[in-house]
């Protein structure tokens, strides 16, 4: 279950899914490119589009989607 940390200043931040302890901060502010978008069902479950990667680090790469999180194949792989 993903736990949103913070919904401040456009900027969603929460931890890794994989425990790694790095925190993920995406932008949300449409001006800014990459960009996602967060939709929240009637449960408050978010949903991000498009999907999670972290470049550096631990190069996780998921999708979250009502507020589950759910792996890409290459999640973990650098290339
Ligand atoms: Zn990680």
């Amino acid at each position: 279950m993903l736990i949103v940390r913070d919904k401040i200043d456009k900027w969603l931040c929460f931890h890794c899914p994989d425990g790694c302890g790095e925190i993920i901060k995406l932008p949300l502010n449409p001006r800014q490119r990459p960009r996602w978008g967060v939709s929240s069902d009637w449960l408050r479950r978010p949903t991000v589009n498009p999907s999670v990667r972290q470049t550096s680090g631990c190069k996780s790469h998921f999708w979250v989607r009502k507020g589950k999180i759910d792996w890409c194949g290459d999640s973990g792989n650098s290339a």
